[in-house]
């Protein structure tokens, strides 16, 4: 088994029991597996002149085939403005909205597939983030240095509130659809 140049690489025995007889035997080194009882179990079969069996490493390497003079991507800021203003992210040349809220599918000037950017509750949260810390501290510094009565509350803050959060859901979904387009979505 050991003379030559093929010679056998045995796996360890089950049992624990096995030492090869040369320590490089389990590197390829040429070297054999002395114990008779784990023959049955060859892993390998080489000759002193084989290379390892070691794997070539897997290296990420940049898209050079990038077509030259492509257009470069929408900066962040631009991309949130052109959303709150109702222009798409990508190309600023046509509505991001197709009603009120209704993104449409894609843009009808470049294409892109504005459809597949969905903000889901970030829109409201956001809106009543903003309208809570604009109306809020007027209420209460007007029931502070006033205190009218409750129903001039009531007749003053709710369609107060209602129409600023009515006015600034359009622009704020616009702006996180330009967010999520910054931040790479929509582009399989
Ligand atoms: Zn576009």
């Amino acid at each position: 088994m050991r003379d030559g140049g093929d010679r056998r690489l045995l796996a360890p025995c089950p049992a624990g029991g096995c030492i090869p007889e040369r320590p490089d035997a389990a590197l390829g080194g040429g070297g054999g597996f002395s114990l008779p009882g784990c023959e049955r179990t060859p892993i390998v079969q080489r000759n002193m002149n084989d290379t390892p069996n070691v794997a070539e490493p897997v290296r990420w390497s940049p898209d050079r085939d990038a077509a030259p003079g492509a257009k470069p991507e929408t900066p962040m800021g631009a991309a949130l403005w052109r959303g709150i203003n109702n222009r798409c992210p990508n190309c600023a040349a046509a509505p991001v909205f197709a009603g009120y809220l209704r993104v449409v599918p894609e843009c009808a000037a470049c294409g892109f597939p504005l459809g597949k950017l969905r903000s889901d509750d970030l829109p409201p949260y956001v809106t009543i983030f903003l309208v809570g810390h604009l109306l809020l501290p007027l209420a209460l510094w007007v029931e502070r240095d006033h205190q009218p009565p409750m129903w001039v509350h009531m007749a003053v803050w709710l369609p107060l509130l209602t129409l600023a959060c009515i006015g600034l859901l359009r622009p704020v979904k616009g702006g996180v659809v330009g967010l999520m387009y910054r931040l790479g979505f929509g582009r399989d």
